[in-house]
């Protein structure tokens, strides 16, 4: 039995969090009740390696602020107060029918989550699309990878994070890493960076702040904040100027370059130097270094993806892979390093809003077609593409008026929060599935306990497109359920007559039917596999050994050509003026993960970060007369944030950050813009203006 242990010694699994998906093994501890974390030297990810937030990851499964029984709200106290199971999810089955049948199936929506395992993300949107009949479906991920995602169709024709599995950055000959701070957000992965450069390859790291990523690299480069793409098309003008393109490689195996070449050559290096303050020695230095190496990648993450332009910002990085011939080739190419422990699986079979399983377009007839069949019903019953995240939370208590929510906490991790946690109050009926007590379910009117990670099984896939087995290693606690129970119990109860399976092996068997033939191709894919692989790469079709490396034969477009993107730089949608004369960029820490409500409540993590700060340069601390650790007030249009300051040499001048993990006053999110990315309906996370001062 695949699911039965995976070692002899212990159950083989991997951390609930980021999307390396460490492998680790569980163990009854010799010292108490609970799970002792121990090394897997052989999973060929982390080779053992793990952040202190994996090696504490079971201290949330005993925490006492575990939830283990059902909330409902006292409508006369105003309380959430214990009920059972059957008063519980009785009351969610109304609050969402009572919403439907008043307003329209519209007025009911779901707020999914890329930590959710593949199934879970199956189910639900299953769950919204046939049993309430919704189009208003979407989740966190789309604050996380989307415009990567985007960028990646768009040239490709495909988006897996990595088409190259992470064995490769460590044989590249030069790797340049936008917007990531890997050393903090996955500390296991430097060992690639490491090998890399004991090989004798370079790093370039690209980041406003020299962080400790940056502080390993060959170049660091320092943008101002939402420059990123001018930077990628200054060094592509050198690129070209210098006669480093591959013509051969662009006329084989590419469209589009003569309008992207164009583009490239507008954005001279002194105006380059002008927009992101990047001087041009260190444009220079990166195009050489950049060509020099005989294979070169590129890799991003939230920093340059965060953005209103983050579709073209990604899309111009690719447009440099393609020119110089480093994309669709051995130990070169683009990825995107994933944020969320199932970013990837997350946003592949359906809880996106204009996605069905295996990564296929709802808008498609024929992608319409093959999953109805699969689930049993007519296509014209499945509703259209919905609102993406922020534009779906901006809609509570508007059209929307319930919502269910499933391993998500908005309320901290939206853009703008303080108006999102205003739309969240306005709905008539919320409902959340969640292990701890979140910010966003204590706003809500039922509170559903359900299972975490090392309790039930299930399958994520990591940053490299890899499919891998979670394992159940102990029973939740008495009073809770899975996510898949819940929603079987509530499909049954809204009336769904055809099953709603809740046991994981049977709802991936489904999905691996339901993603047959679509990009995102699973159904070679088994639990058994896995076990016995340690992991499959997908697309993975019936009798396929996987996919390691894509492109290498050709893009995933119609003619088998990568497309450049016709891009140029746009300022961002807030630049710095006289009322708010600073840049704010926000982005995570070490011991910290996503909206901090799982390491939140983690002795060990909180000890080692326990609250938000404002880094900023001694140069801005000296003009504002704030030492270090002093309150500051950081306020934006959308409303203030008070935190100790963090002095530090590290960042630019003009720009401060916060880390986004908490809530109350020093909430980050409450300053950010939720502009959209035309395209990925990304908001603006990276960069927004804002007016900082000593806090009295
Ligand atoms: Fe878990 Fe990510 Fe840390 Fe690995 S790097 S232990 S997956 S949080």
């Amino acid at each position: 039995d695949a699911l039965a242990s995976g070692t002899a010694t212990g159950t083989a699994t991997h951390c609930p969090y980021c999307a390396l998906q460490c492998g680790m093994t569980l163990r009854p501890s010799a010292a108490g009740p609970g799970l002792d974390v121990t090394e897997r030297p052989d999973f060929p990810v982390n080779k053992g390696a793990l952040c202190g937030k994996g090696r504490t990851a079971p201290a949330l499964l005993s925490a006492r602020v575990r939830l283990t029984e059902p909330l409902v709200r006292n409508r006369d106290s105003g309380r959430l107060e214990p009920a059972s199971w059957d008063e519980a999810l009785d009351a969610v089955a109304e609050g969402l029918t009572r919403a439907a049948q008043a307003h329209g199936r519209d007025a009911v929506a779901v707020f999914g989550g890329g930590g959710l395992t593949n199934e879970k993300a199956y189910s639900l949107g299953k769950f919204a699309r046939l049993v309430l009949g919704t189009s208003q479906i979407d989740y966190n991920g789309r604050f996380c990878m989307s415009s990567a995602a985007a960028a990646h169709q768009r040239a490709f024709g495909l988006d897996r994070g990595l088409p190259f599995p992470l064995e490769d950055v460590a044989a590249t000959g030069c790797l340049v890493l936008v917007g990531s701070n890997l050393a903090e957000t996955m500390p296991p992965a430097l060992r690639y960076i490491t090998e890399l450069r004991r090989r004798g390859g370079t790093l370039i790291v690209i980041d406003p702040r020299r962080t400790r990523t940056a502080e390993q690299a060959d170049l660091h480069l320092q943008p101002r904040p939402g420059t990123d793409l001018a930077l990628a098309l200054g060094i592509l003008h050198l690129v070209v100027a210098d006669g480093r393109t591959d013509e051969a490689f662009i006329a084989e195996r590419t469209t589009g370059w003569p309008q992207a070449r164009a583009a490239a050559m507008a954005h001279w290096p002194e105006l380059v130097e002008r927009i992101t303050g990047v001087p041009v020695p260190q444009l220079r230095a990166a195009a050489a270094m950049f060509c020099d190496a005989p294979t070169s990648m590129v890799l991003t993450a939230r920093g340059p993806e965060q953005q209103s332009k983050g579709t073209d910002t990604v899309g111009a990085w690719i447009n440099l892979c393609l020119a110089t011939g480093r994309a669709g080739r051995p130990l070169s190419g683009y990825g995107c390093l994933t944020g969320q422990g199932n970013g990837q699986g997350g946003r592949e079979h359906g809880q996106k809003a204009d996605q069905l399983p295996g990564y296929r377009k709802l808008d498609d007839p024929a992608a319409r077609a093959h999953v109805a069949e699969v689930w049993g019903v007519d296509p014209d019953v499945l509703p259209a593409p919905g609102r993406s995240a922020y534009e779906l939370l901006d809609a509570l208590g508007g059209d929307i008026k319930a919502l269910l929510v499933s391993g998500s906490n908005p309320v901290v991790s939206a853009p703008r929060a303080a108006h999102v946690e205003r739309r969240l109050r306005a709905l008539d009926f919320l409902a959340v599935a969640d292990v701890v007590l979140s910010e966003t379910a204590a706003l809500a009117d039922v509170v559903l306990p359900v299972a975490q990670w090392a309790e039930e099984s299930g399958t994520t896939t990591n940053l490299e497109g890899r499919v891998l087995l979670r394992r159940k290693a102990v029973e939740p606690p008495p009073g809770v359920r899975t996510d898949l129970e819940v929603l079987g119990a509530l499909a049954t109860r809204l009336g769904w007559e055809k099953g709603f399976p809740a046991d994981p092996q049977e709802v991936f068997d489904e999905l691996r039917r339901a993603s047959a033939g679509g990009p995102a191709d699973y159904s070679g894919i088994s639990y058994r596999r896995i076990a016995e692989e340690d992991g499959v790469f997908w697309p993975c079709a019936e009798g396929s050994e996987g996919t390691r490396r894509l492109f290498l034969d050709g893009f995933a477009t119609p003619d088998g050509r990568a497309r450049f993107a016709e891009v140029s730089h746009r300022p961002s949608a807030e630049e710095p003026d006289a009322d708010y004369p600073l840049y704010l960029t926000t982005g995570r820490v070490l011991a910290q993960y996503q909206s901090g409500a799982q390491t939140r409540r983690v002795e060990t993590l909180n000890k080692a970060a326990p609250g938000p700060f404002v880094e900023l340069h001694p140069r801005l601390a000296a003009q504002l007369g704030v030492g270090d650790g002093d309150p500051v007030a950081v306020t934006s249009r959308r409303g203030r944030a008070v935190a100790p300051a963090r002095i530090s040499r590290g960042i630019r001048d003009d720009t401060v950050f916060m880390p986004f993990h908490w809530p109350g006053e020093g909430r980050a999110n409450t300053l950010t813009n939720p502009a959209l990315d035309p395209t990925s309906r990304m908001p603006e996370f990276k960069v927004c203006a804002v007016r900082v001062e000593a806090a009295t």
